[in-house]
């Protein structure tokens, strides 16, 4: 069995048995996969700290043959997203992340642009001012590099283009609606809000967020992104009501 070399982000554990842990991670080159760490939950295991969700790391592995979860040989901390997680509002915000990815990414696909993507998120967290902005960028660019982000301009069922008017969005619509389609349904998305969303293309975080998006704006555009979010991966997301009720701090 040949071992593997890979960088990764640690998405979540969960014990199995006595002493072991199950560990999913999305790496830089074989995609998301779940892997078992041998021993991880003594107390001198040789995994150490390592495993805590949001971890950046190297990782060295086995594959098994006929089995879906790989073998963790050892890993090496790259960085550690720890501090993020001491005030509660970036705990949610770095769980989210994790969540997203853990359910937005396909097993065994690797993504450079989203890896790095991830990476990018995770230190802008650590200046955890107007977290709302920071998880629009991270969800609008998921859902670009997914190809599954909507239109922003035409209204999904007429055709027409939205231009500076309000659009609206529901539950299982295909996509944005004009005011004329809604036919009195859908929850608002303002032009401000879509054009946050069309500004974070071709642009990096920490230059993105310089332009200092207004709260409303980007609280409103990230509903509309996890709303998309939720009906690619047909589920509710479960750190989409902590994050919101943690804002309302
Ligand atoms: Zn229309």
């Amino acid at each position: 069995m040949p071992l593997h070399e890979t960088e990764a982000i640690v998405l979540r554990s969960y014990r199995l048995g006595e002493a072991d842990k199950i560990v999913s991670l999305f790496t830089r080159e074989f995609g998301r996969l779940r892997g078992v760490a041998g021993g991880a939950r003594r107390r001198m295991s040789r995994f150490g700290g390592s495993l805590e969700p949001l971890t950046y790391l190297r990782v060295w592995f086995y594959e098994r043959e006929n089995r879906d979860l790989v073998r963790l040989n050892s890993t090496e901390v790259v960085e550690s997203f720890m501090d993020i997680q001491r005030e509660y509002s970036g705990q949610v915000a770095a769980q989210y992340v994790a969540e997203v990815c853990d359910q937005f990414m396909p097993e065994r696909e690797s993504n450079d642009r989203v890896f790095r993507l991830i990476v990018h998120v995770l230190r802008g967290l650590k200046q955890p001012d107007h977290l709302d902005a920071i998880l629009c960028y991270f969800s609008a660019w998921m859902l670009r590099l997914g190809g599954v982000l909507s239109d922003l301009d035409q209204c999904s069922r007429c055709g027409q283009k939205l231009g500076v008017g309000a659009s609206y969005y529901g539950n299982s619509w295909e996509g944005l609606c004009c005011t004329s389609c809604r036919e009195g349904q859908g929850r608002q998305l303002a032009a401000a809000s879509r054009e946050l969303c069309r500004s974070t293309q071709g642009q990096t975080l920490e230059r993105w967020r310089q332009s200092s998006p207004e709260m409303e704006t980007s609280r409103s555009l990230r509903q509309f992104l996890d709303e998309q979010i939720e009906r690619h991966i047909e589920r509710k997301l479960v750190t989409k009501q902590l994050l919101d009720e943690a804002q309302c701090l």
